[in-house]
């Protein structure tokens, strides 16, 4: 199957608006050979080139990127870099191993981030206090309890809050209860992506705006691009929901569109209702639940839809439709900020699979994936990656060990019944989610 450069659509809706522009800076003609190719310059694509520059110090590895760095869902999220995986439900100790070792993954992915942000002096608003979990309406308020038991049992360090602590916190009266997990980091997530990206060391060449159209996985591999060919002895697919594209992963993998609003730049005064934190990050007990930012340069980040749009960003119309759903949720919140505009909306793209599983391995000969975080990408991508190169590279340790330990994808049926399917899934996320919303 051939693609086109067309089959990798962007918009100027995102985090990356508020930066300053940015500009590809290499491309690729003719044919070239390496032994190492990387394809999505995302958390994954970036950390797992990295760790193959630092193992091959005399290879070159090749990073390409469909389009700009920052504009994957990377660059899209809402920021919250999870320590402490949250697992809706009354906690079950026959899942305890399993809660560790995805937490020792979330983990490894945040101390990586950490290094790297403060090695390579990264702007990008990096706050590793952890972030608060915030209950809205009944359903989460009973979801605060399940999550206080699990913290417990796991022995992660959590400070419980109740309605007033946390309306001292935020300047919102909305949340009925809350938590804050220690373990975890916000962050700007474009600025993080780029600074990743201009930082790489000098044996990764990144090429941004160049979509691989085509792979023949023989030996050697070829990927064909739109001027060029490179014939590569192993390749990595950090591709997020796009691998299907490509041939792989198809019936496994999905995307789901998110969408949010970010305030203009808050004043002084309007600030100061906020509470007591200059800035923070409350994610819903609700699957369905908004999430919230108190941005380090003072805007209130809001995102709470989810849907199944064919794994498409919106268009600026339904981006607009989308704005009433991330408005009303903000004057339900602050109403004493019901006069402070929006400035931004963006949507973003989430790969997601049938069971809420992740990729991690390899998939042929010489060709490797990881990918597919439902929503949980930031550490998770970042430990993905890094750990992905290890493997490819005939390494052994025991985060090797927990990322081979995801369970097997379920099937996922052909459209049309996927996309029914996929409406159905993505919806029922919000059952029951009344304020959370
Ligand atoms: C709105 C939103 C909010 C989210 N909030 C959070 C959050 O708060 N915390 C959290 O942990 N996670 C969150 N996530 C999920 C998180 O952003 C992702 O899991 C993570 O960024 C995935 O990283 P990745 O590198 O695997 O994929 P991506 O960042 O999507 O990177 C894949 C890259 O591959 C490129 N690509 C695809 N196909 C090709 C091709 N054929 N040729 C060349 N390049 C190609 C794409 O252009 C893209 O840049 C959110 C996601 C969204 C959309």
């Amino acid at each position: 199957m051939t693609l086109s450069a067309r089959d990798f659509p962007t918009d100027r809706h995102g985090w990356s608006e508020l930066l300053s522009t940015r500009h590809a800076c290499s491309m690729i003609e003719g044919a070239i050979r390496t032994p190492w190719v990387v394809v999505g310059a995302g958390l994954t694509g970036l950390a797992c080139a990295r760790r193959l520059a630092e193992l091959h110090p005399n290879d070159e590895i090749i990073l390409l990127d469909a389009r700009l760095v920052g504009q994957g869902a990377s660059g899209r999220n809402s920021g919250f870099t999870v320590g402490v995986s949250h697992f809706p439900g009354v906690f079950n100790s026959d899942e305890k191993a399993n809660f560790a070792r995805v937490n020792r993954i979330n983990q490894a992915g945040l101390d990586i981030l950490d290094q790297h942000i403060k090695a390579l002096t990264i702007s990008c608003q990096w706050d590793n206090g952890g972030f608060h979990h915030g209950a809205a309406d009944k359903t989460s308020v009973k979801e605060h309890k399940h999550f206080v038991n699990y913290l417990n049992a796991m022995e992660v360090e959590h400070t419980n809050l109740d309605q007033q602590a946390m309306h001292a916190r935020f300047g919102t009266s909305l949340y009925q209860a809350g938590v804050h997990v220690k373990r975890g980091a916000l962050v700007q997530p474009a600025a993080l992506v780029r600074g990743l990206a201009d930082g790489l060391p000098s044996n990764v060449r990144l090429v941004e705006n160049c979509p691989v159209l085509s792979i023949n996985n023989g030996n050697p591999i070829k990927l064909q691009l739109g001027n060029g060919e490179i014939t590569a002895d192993n390749l990595i697919m950090a591709t997020n929901y796009e691998a299907p594209k490509l041939g792989f992963l198809r019936r496994r993998l999905m995307g789901s569109t998110l969408s949010g609003s970010f305030t203009r730049v808050l004043n002084k005064q309007e600030l100061a209702s906020l509470g007591s934190h200059k800035s923070w990050g409350v994610i819903s007990l609700h699957s369905g639940g908004a999430t919230l930012r108190l941005t380090q340069d003072g805007r209130i980040c809001l995102r709470n839809t989810a849907e199944y749009s064919g794994a498409a960003l919106l268009s600026p119309g339904a981006l607009k439709v989308r704005q009433t759903i991330h408005r009303s949720s903000f004057e339900k919140r602050f109403p004493q900020l019901v006069h402070v505009p929006f400035e931004y909306a963006w949507s973003g793209v989430e790969g997601i699979s049938g069971n809420g599983t992740n990729f991690f391995g390899q998939q042929r000969k010489n060709i490797y994936l990881a990918g597919g975080y439902n929503g949980s990408g930031v550490s998770r991508g970042t430990a993905f990656g890094h750990t992905l190169a290890d493997f490819a590279s005939g390494g052994q340790s025991s985060l090797i060990t927990d990322c081979l330990g995801s369970a097997t994808a379920t099937w996922l049926p052909p459209r049309p019944f996927l996309d029914i399917g996929a409406m159905f899934r993505i919806s029922s996320r919000f059952r029951g989610v009344g304020l959370d919303r």
